[in-house]
């Protein structure tokens, strides 16, 4: 039988390493969502004892000083889903970068710029690259097929010019059996 979260069960060892993440990893080998090593990531524990429950596993730890050793209780912060997590740090850098919330920087111009300025994927968070760079790679994109287009009408065109003079020396050859 299981019984308590994090320190208040009674299988805590208190083994403590860091992941080559920067997560404080603790040494659980029977905790509901230790690792095939046996690690349960701290901040977990920590918010299970929080709740008293286990996570969701759907569910996200923040750590709200971006420290992620950092797992005193003022520093973790659940999020519902990994994508209002990662909401939540699109906010902070571009918070931190234009002093507000709501801009994204594009990875091809490296421009900060409104959401409005950038397709939005399913989730509703902007794409890597904004609608001006998109625009110039689809254009580059048409200039390609063009080239393409028009390799393969050339050679289309030397193929029907060899077969309408292979047809034509079929005709004379018929001529010929016929005289
Ligand atoms: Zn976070
Ligand atoms: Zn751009």
């Amino acid at each position: 039988m299981f019984r308590g979260f994090g320190a208040a069960n009674p299988m805590w060892k208190g083994g403590r390493q860091i992941s080559s993440t920067g997560y404080v990893m603790i040494l659980m080998r029977d905790y509901p969502r230790a690792s095939t090593k046996g690690l349960v990531a701290e901040h977990i524990l920590m918010a299970e004892q929080t709740l008293g429950k286990q996570l969701p596993k759907t569910a996200d730890v923040h750590h709200v000083n971006e420290n992620r050793a950092d797992n005193s209780k003022g520093n973790l912060v659940i999020c519902q889903s990994r994508k209002y997590h990662i909401l939540l740090h699109m906010r902070m850098k571009s918070m931190k970068a234009t002093g507000r919330p709501d801009m994204h920087c594009c990875s091809e111009c490296k421009t900060w710029l409104s959401w409005d300025k950038f397709n939005l994927r399913k989730g509703n968070t902007p794409v890597n690259r904004c609608k001006e760079c998109n625009k110039k790679t689809a254009f580059n994109w048409r200039n390609k097929d063009r080239e393409a287009y028009n390799a393969a009408a050339r050679e289309r065109r030397m193929m029907q010019k060899l077969s309408r003079a292979e047809a034509e020396k079929e005709a004379m050859k018929e001529i010929e059996k016929r005289r």
